[in-house]
Order: structure tokens, then C-alpha cells, then sequence
């Protein structure tokens, strides 16, 4: 099944703005929210559509990159086995109050905090750099990288207590998170909640905390993970390890990982797209009498006949030689330019056999530039 455009999803144009697109995924996700429709599943599946397709437009970097390719160039990679695409469920939204978090807030925010205490909560995302030769790019290669995370303290169990210790209900609060006051107001008394600033809305506080992770539950740890990096990506694609990002909170799942490809420039080749190019210096001679030269590929050198007359700036193409397509089958062309360079020093020897070698052509060898300076006539007159 082929996937939706995400522009034709949230109704945006290709150049919405920020605020367009949120306007736009605002107004789809309140009609589709499973909340308010119960039981339909085409509304679930429209409103993971839309979850998905904002998820994308709404972070700079997802949006170039669906831009310059499309749902390949977002979906996580079709290989590695970290499956693509949204992960079913509704990971990162645990509901209604957390898209539109900032309209509760409008009327004082007393809607959302008790609600939102104990609520499974998906980790944050992280994003790091991985470099890459250019070979390593155009093939793919398996990767180790090294990040730095919070990891569950294995000391306390992720509880921040310390062993042998518990939390206790939150004196403060009596374990509710919350903390009601009344507020007087032009419009009359209003009675606020707000969390409590003891427990931060846990509802307990720990007595004795945990000395390895000071109470957190979590320590920053360096890790080491392995990557499949896919043929054909190239200078800011984004890989997309999902749930190897930051621990969940409240047992909501990890965040994803987000590793950015950095491309260190080749000596001979560049890119354009999947096809390689290079520019391939020869001698008038060369050109003049045609010649087998030896051109660099990605697959090693290979021997391509130049025809007699070549001139410069002629573009051969090598079928093939390209790039791997990324998520797809195949390889772009490489584009081999030959640049024709002129001697500079020559002996006298030379000198003469180049003086000889004029005379002996006379005016009617160079056909184009016989033609260029009898237009030059008709020009001027002279
Ligand atoms: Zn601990
Ligand atoms: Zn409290």
C-alpha cells in the first residue's frame, strides 16, 4: 500500500508554515481523536495518519529530509530490523490533554495536572552525528556509535530510593500531587490546583535517596550502539533508531534516536543525487588521437577508450557505477567529465614540432575556430 502525501494529510501546502501546519493538525487530530470516536476504526487510522505526517512536518530537520525524499527518507530504514514507520499505538500521545496541553492551560491549567501525574510518558528523542567516508555512504556500512543516555540506576531499581529504603506519602500534599488554593479576581474567587511543589506531583517524596543516582532513579550512561546504515544516504539523512532514545517516564515507552549522517568530502568523486561524478584531466594528445585512459570508480579503476577528437569538457557515462538507491534496487551513473589540459612547458624541441605541426594544418584544421573568425568578419568587416 502506497503512503499518503503528509501535506495532502494535514490539507497544508508544501510551503506551510509552523503555525499553519499546527493549526491544520490541530483542527484534524480534535475530529479524530479516539477519544471522541469511540470504536471507529478509520478514525484511529486517519488520526495515526495525522499524528504521523505532523510528527514529520513539524520537526525542521524530518521536514527537509521528506522533502528532498519522500516517506524513505523519514521512515527509519526498511533494513536493520528497527521496523519503520509509526510503531502502532499512539507513542507520543498519551492523550487528549497533551495536544492541546496550551488551550487547558488558557483557562489556568487546573484541568491537567492531576491528570497528568502518573501518566505514562514516552522518553525524549535524542539526535547525535555519525561521519561517513564516501564509499561507507554509497554502500552502507554497520556502524558502532556512542551516545550518552540515561539509563534505569541499577542500584535502586529506577525507584530513587535507597536500598532497604521506600518513599513515603508525600506530607505536603497527602500523596494527591496537587495543591489547591483559592485566588480572589476581578471576575470572583476562583479555586486553583496546582502541583505540588514538595513531590512535583509524584505524590511521594523518598526519605532516603539513592547515592548512586541521587535520588533520580536514572543515571547518564555512555553507550554503544550499533547502526545499519543503508546504502545511498548522503549529507544530513536521517537514520531513526526508535526506542533508543531517553527512558519513558511512569513505564511509557523510550524515545527515539535520531542519527544524522555527516559526509566527508572525497578527493575525486562528488555526488549528485545517486549518480558519482569526477573530472578526469588528459593530454591534447589524448584527445587529439582518442586513447584507453583509466578512470577511478567506486568499484576500483576501470579502462574507458576515449574516441579520436575528443574535446574538453566531454561527459561519458558510465552505467551503473553509481550510488546504491537508497531503500531501493540498483545504482545511479557515474559521470566522467575529461578536461583537456594544455602543456605549459615546452622546449624548444617541442616548440617546434608544435610550430611544424601548425604549419602543417594550416588555417582549415581548427573547423571551429575557422568558423568563429569568419563570423567574426561578417561581424565587423574586417
Ligand atoms: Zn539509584
Ligand atoms: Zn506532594
Amino acid at each position: 500500500m502506497s503512503k499518503r502525501d503528509y501535506y495532502e494529510i494535514l490539507g497544508v501546502d508544501r510551503n506551510a508554515d509552523e503555525k499553519e501546519i499546527k493549526r491544520a493538525f490541530r483542527k484534524l487530530a480534535m475530529k479524530y481523536h479516539p477519544d471522541r470516536n469511540p470504536g471507529d476504526k478509520e478514525a484511529e487510522q486517519k488520526f495515526k495518519e495525522i499524528n504521523e505526517a505532523y510528527e514529520v512536518l513539524s520537526d525542521k530537520e524530518k521536514r527537509a529530509m521528506y522533502d528532498k525524499f519522500g516517506h524513505a527518507g523519514v521512515n527509519g530504514n526498511a533494513q536493520g530490523g528497527f521496523g519503520g514507520g509509526f510503531n502502532g499505538g499512539f507513542s507520543g500521545f498519551g492523550g487528549f490533554e497533551d495536544i492541546f496541553g496550551d488551550i487547558f492551560d488558557m483557562f489556568g491549567g487546573g484541568f491537567s495536572s492531576s491528570r497528568k501525574r502518573n501518566r505514562p510518558q514516552k522518553g525524549r528523542d535524542i539526535k547525535t552525528h555519525v561521519r561517513l567516508t564516501f564509499e561507507e555512504a554509497a554502500f552502507g556500512v554497520d556502524k558502532e556509535i556512542e551516545i550518552y543516555r540515561y539509563e534505569q540506576c541499577k542500584t535502586c531499581g529506577g525507584t530513587g530510593a535507597k536500598p532497604g529504603t521506600s518513599s513515603k506519602t508525600c506530607p505536603k500534599c497527602n500523596g494527591t500531587g496537587e495543591i489547591r488554593f483559592s485566588q480572589r479576581t476581578p471576575f470572583g474567587q476562583f479555586v486553583n490546583v496546582k502541583t505540588c511543589d514538595m513531590c512535583h506531583g509524584e505524590g511521594k517524596v523518598i526519605e532516603k535517596p539513592c547515592t548512586d543516582c541521587n535520588g533520580q532513579g536514572k543515571v547518564r550512561r555512555k553507550r554503544k550502539i550499533n547502526v545499519k546504515i543503508p546504502g545511498g544516504v548522503d549529507e544530513g539523512s536521517v537514520i531513526t533508531l526508535r526506542g533508543e532514545g531517553e527512558p519513558g517516564v511512569n513505564g511509557g515507552p523510550r524515545g527515539d534516536l535520531y542519527i544524522v549522517v555527516d559526509v566527508i568530502p572525497h578527493q575525486i568523486f562528488k555526488r549528485d543525487g545517486y549518480d558519482v561524478i569526477c573530472e578526469i584531466p588528459i593530454t591534447f594528445v589524448q584527445a587529439a588521437l582518442g586513447d584507453e585512459i583509466i578512470v577511478p570508480t567506486l568499484d576500483g579503476r576501470v579502462k574507458y577508450k576515449i574516441p579520436e577528437g575528443t574535446q574538453s569538457g566531454t561527459v561519458f557515462r558510465l552505467k551503473g557505477k553509481g550510488v546504491q538507491i537508497l531503500n531501493g534496487y540498483g545504482r545511479g551513473d557515474q559521470y566522467v567529465k575529461v578536461i583537456v589540459e594544455v602543456p605549459k612547458k615546452l622546449n624548444e624541441k617541442q616548440k617546434q614540432l608544435l610550430r611544424k605541426f601548425a604549419e602543417e594544418m594550416g588555417e582549415d584544421v581548427h573547423e571551429q575556430r575557422k568558423t568563429f573568425f569568419d563570423k567574426v568578419k561578417d561581424v565587423f568587416g574586417i
